[in-house]
């Protein structure tokens, strides 16, 4: 069965989207830890990052930064800060999450409506 997020990026389920290539698909967590934070994933399904084959790995790290140079001028913040979890979600992702202390890495997720969350992606995306 498809992963919730292989049906974000079939457009089966709608996100806020960042970015596109060949490999890497990156869009906005519906419940962010901070504004801006967001979730770059392999378009290939796999769960725990180090199954990941190293094309996909890689292709998410380059994509980031980009992604994340992007997030860092748009949200003006000191650092982006990234996280590799994944308990909720078996699709590999690498949270990028704009911060500007240690206490907003660790703040707990907050909702935001869909027309925030369309904001911030013009924002963002306007910074790539
Ligand atoms: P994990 O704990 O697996 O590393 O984090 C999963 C993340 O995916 C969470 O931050 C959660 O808010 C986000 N998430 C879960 N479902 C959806 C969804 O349907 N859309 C979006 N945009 N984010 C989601």
């Amino acid at each position: 069965m498809s992963s919730i997020f292989t049906k974000i990026l079939n457009g089966d389920i709608p996100s806020h989207k960042i970015y596109e290539d060949d490999l890497v698909f990156a869009f906005l967590d519906i419940n962010p830890v901070q504004p801006g934070h967001t979730l770059v994933i392999p378009k290939n399904e796999c769960d725990h990052w180090l199954d990941v084959p190293d094309s996909s790995y890689l292709a998410v790290m380059r994509a980031a930064k980009v992604i994340g140079k992007a997030i860092h001028k748009a949200t003006g913040c000191k650092r982006v800060c990234t996280r590799i979890e994944g308990y909720e979600v078996p699709h590999f992702h690498y949270h990028l999450i704009p911060t500007n202390s240690t206490s907003d890495f660790e703040a707990k997720p907050q909702s935001m409506n869909g027309e925030q969350l369309a904001k911030m992606a013009e924002r963002i995306k306007n910074k790539i």
